[in-house]
């Protein structure tokens, strides 16, 4: 235990990350801004200008881009918005994807209902499937493929970085954006304290559930260090960029990895 709270019992993990994320479907994104002092968006902003999605000009080929874990489609409305705007690829198509459907109904809901977004419609899909398996997916089919703070909540993540090689196109490109280690120990002793005392008041006061947010305070605990994450990366199969494993955001609360399939 951590400052005295429970810890949650790993073995059930797929269906308790099933329950917390059934939970705060609808609270999802607010608690996102409140949860990370509104952080999460030059994150995912720098994530997406990192991997430069888009048909650059004078390729003949639309990209396919497969964003895993997806959930409410964040990570997959700014591929979209950067591949248009900034690339000026009005072709290339995002598949949003999440294991569950509960995330998945709340992007589409948002497709439906905010206007900034009515001009995606034709280019995304929302499609219920597992990181481990991914199996509507062929082989060699992708050119990006985006996970963002869903990689720690699979439980079998060797098996996810496996399927991601083998639905990337060779030349293909994984990006993943998740929460690490907290350097220097000082800041990390600030980080520790404030995610967990004050995310599952949070939790409690804004989405009214303690528990689903305390697992989540937990998992980011779980999670690998910068550097052993970036070798399951190689283990995978895939090569790392030379001499920069992965990139720290915030003194590394966030990180980028990519691997590149050869
Ligand atoms: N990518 C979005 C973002 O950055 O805002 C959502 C991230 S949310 C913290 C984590 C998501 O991972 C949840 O929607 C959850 O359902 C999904 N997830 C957990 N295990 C999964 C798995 N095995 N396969 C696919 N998605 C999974």
């Amino acid at each position: 235990t951590h400052f005295g709270f429970k810890t949650v019992d790993f073995t059930e993990k797929a269906s308790k990350v099933a329950e917390v994320f059934s939970s705060v479907a609808d609270k999802y994104d607010v608690m996102n801004d409140l949860m990370s002092m509104g952080l999460h968006r030059p994150w995912k902003s720098r994530f997406v200008s990192l991997l430069n999605p888009g048909r650059l000009p004078g390729s003949p080929n639309a990209q396919q881009i497969l964003d895993v874990a997806g959930g409410t489609g964040d990570i997959s409305y700014r591929i979209l918005e950067h591949m248009t705007d900034i690339n000026r690829d009005v072709e290339s198509r995002v598949l949003c994807t999440d294991i569950n459907p509960d995330m998945l109904r709340e992007g589409e809901r948002r497709l439906e209902t905010d206007p900034s977004l009515a001009r995606w419609k034709d280019r995304i899909e929302f499609r219920v499937e597992n990181a481990e398996t991914l199996e509507s997916i062929p082989d060699n089919s992708i050119d990006i493929y985006t996970v963002s703070f869903g990689i720690r909540n699979v439980t079998d993540i060797p098996k996810a970085l496996r399927t991601a090689h083998r639905v990337l196109k060779p030349g293909g490109v994984l990006g993943v954006l998740e929460f690490s280690r907290v350097k220097p120990w000082i800041l990390d002793e600030i980080y520790q304290r404030y995610s967990f005392s004050v995310i599952p008041v949070m939790g409690q006061i804004v989405a009214g559930d303690r528990d689903s947010y305390q697992y989540l305070v937990e998992s980011i605990r779980m999670f690998p260090t910068q550097a052993r994450f970036a070798e399951m990366i190689e283990e995978a199969g895939f090569e790392l960029p030379v001499g920069k494993p992965y990139e720290e955001l915030t003194f590394g609360v966030a990180n980028i990895w990519r691997g590149i399939k050869m």
